[in-house]
């Protein structure tokens, strides 16, 4: 029987212990990992080995693909209605509620983000995606189709079967939520591997699933490394479709093993450098307010960061005076102090990643404006940083650097900007701030991106559509629109007796 990992709290927020299974959970059971090898989880605010979990390997996912694929045929899929789906998500999501404070003290403690953040953001919104997709689960239907005289044809949108899904560290339960949500209200079964950064709230949610009453199988979780689980998952001829999140890099290997072993349906999520737009008429408080919100929430690891804020010229040297006010009331530090903004980034190899970042935009020759540095000894701490004076050509204009760090460029006019924005190779989101509502909508069509914010920046729902054009991504989460991802379409011909 593998470990139990129960970490004790005793802070402003949350005081008491949790309870979190430390091993692979496969067809309903807690198992240790074939190897009996484990991956350390650190915390990101001391540097130091919080606990240790079981490492799956290729043949904990060949046992895991089996025992889903028993479930899809014997009671998940078309054996079990879709109503019945939906009252196991609403229970889930129910207990998922019953357990708010501790799946938020989990995910600051393994990933670094404020206990408030992720109270009112990320543990909230996952709760309230797997209840909007519980009530898509019996509403999951095709189209009847006219054809010939005495003939009619109709559609099924058919789950894949058994399905993969590799989310990343920056939001471990809003991923994994975002990914289950649809894949279970369609009635498929679920291979989930989460990174091996941030494994604790899922490890907790696979507990949780079972407590709802989903049969075994249906949900199998396994903890590792992607160049060993997240390959077995993406190339295992088992699994029909793939559906990940994380960097562009790894994006473009999940399509290539998916496209040479059995060329399994695919959609990916994937990074961005948004532009943030700020024309001369916008209110300037929200739109610092914004601004500061939209580079620096979730220590600036978010893939639609506004990472490039544009400003135009009329308004860029007091934007830029009062932007720098704002960046220096944000208070980084311990994620379970009240007065919190920012905690620590999630590893050292995150943190040196980022450090890296900021040397190399000063050896290009742009001006570290604000912040720049480290903070404190310990853990994994970086100042709110923004660079000025930059040009087009340099990394941390074109790169995404996936921390608190954003370059201020100045700009004329509409064409000018929308050149500008457009000239990268992602697209996963922008925004726009102006009064003007002619030139909102002009230029929130012109901008290439799978989301467009008017007035506001890093905003979602669980029913609006969020994915990237270009190199962000492929498919889209939430909303109806993810449905199609976990749906196959069949189409039926039916002859009404009419005889060739
Ligand atoms: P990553 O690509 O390094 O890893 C993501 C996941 O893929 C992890 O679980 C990892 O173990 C796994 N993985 C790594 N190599 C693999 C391989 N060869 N085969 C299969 N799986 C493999 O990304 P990350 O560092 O965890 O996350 C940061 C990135 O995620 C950023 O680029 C960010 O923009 C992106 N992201 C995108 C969205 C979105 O919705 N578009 C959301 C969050 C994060």
């Amino acid at each position: 029987m593998p470990a139990v990992f129960s970490p004790q709290f005793n802070n402003d927020f949350f005081k008491g212990q949790v309870t979190i299974n430390t091993g692979l959970f496969i067809n309903g059971q807690w198992v240790g990992g074939s190897s009996g090898t484990f991956v350390d989880v650190v915390n990101p605010s001391t540097g130091k080995l919080l606990t240790k979990v079981s490492e799956g390997t290729t043949k904990d996912v060949d046992l895991a693909v089996a025992a889903a694929q028993k479930a899809f045929d014997t009671v998940w899929g078309s054996h079990c209605p879709g109503s019945q789906r939906g009252k196991l998500l609403n229970k889930l999501a129910n207990i998922m509620e019953s357990r708010l404070d501790e799946l938020c003290a989990v995910e600051a403690l393994n990933n670094g983000k404020t206990f408030q953040s992720a109270k009112y953001a990320d543990v909230s919104f996952s709760i309230s995606i797997i209840r909007y997709y519980a009530g898509w689960s019996d509403k999951i239907h095709g189209q009847t189709i006219e054809t010939d005289r005495n003939k009619l044809a109709y559609t099924l949108h058919e789950p894949f079967g058994v399905v993969g899904q590799i989310i990343p560290w920056n939001f471990p339960l809003l991923m994994l939520s975002m990914k289950i949500g649809p894949a279970l209200a369609t009635g498929n079964t679920i291979i989930m591997k989460p990174s091996e950064l941030t494994p604790l709230t899922a490890l907790m949610v696979a507990d949780m699933t079972r407590e709802a009453g989903f049969p075994p199988g249906v949900f199998n979780l396994i903890v590792g490394y992607g160049n060993t689980v997240g390959q077995a998952i993406t190339e295992h001829r088992g699994i029909e479709k793939v559906a990940f999140t994380g960097s562009t890099l790894v994006g473009r290997k999940i399509m290539e093993a998916a496209a040479k072993s059995n060329l399994k349906n695919v959609t990916l999520e994937l990074g961005g450098k948004s532009p943030n737009i700020i024309f001369n008429d916008a209110d300037l408080g929200q739109a610092v307010n914004w601004t500061a919100h939209g580079l620096f929430v979730n220590s600036g690891q978010i893939c639609c960061a506004g990472t490039r804020i544009f400003v135009q010229s009329g308004i860029y040297d007091k934007f830029l005076a009062k932007f720098t006010e704002r960046i220096k009331t944000i208070k980084v530090g311990d994620p379970f102090a009240k007065d919190t903004n920012q905690g620590p980034q999630v590893s050292q190899i995150q943190f040196d990643r980022i450090m890296s970042y900021i040397e190399s935009g000063k050896q290009q020759g742009a001006k570290v404006h604000i912040g720049g540095g480290r903070i404190g000894n310990e853990g994994y701490f970086i100042e709110p940083t923004v660079f000025t004076e930059t040009k087009s050509s340099m990394k941390i204009v074109q790169e995404e650097i996936f921390g608190p760090v954003g370059v201020l460029i100045k700009f004329e006019d509409e064409e000018d900007v929308v050149r500008q924005a457009n000239d990268t190779l992602y697209g996963l989101a922008a925004a726009v701030f102006t009064q003007d509502i002619n030139r909102a909508l002009e230029t929130a069509h012109k901008l290439k991106a799978g989301t467009t914010w008017i007035n506001c920046v890093v905003t979602l729902n669980p029913n609006v559509p969020f994915g990237g054009f270009k190199q962000s991504g492929i498919g889209r989460e939430l909303g109806e629109y993810a449905l199609h991802n976990y749906t196959n379409v069949k189409a039926v011909h039916v002859n009404l007796g009419h005889k060739m």
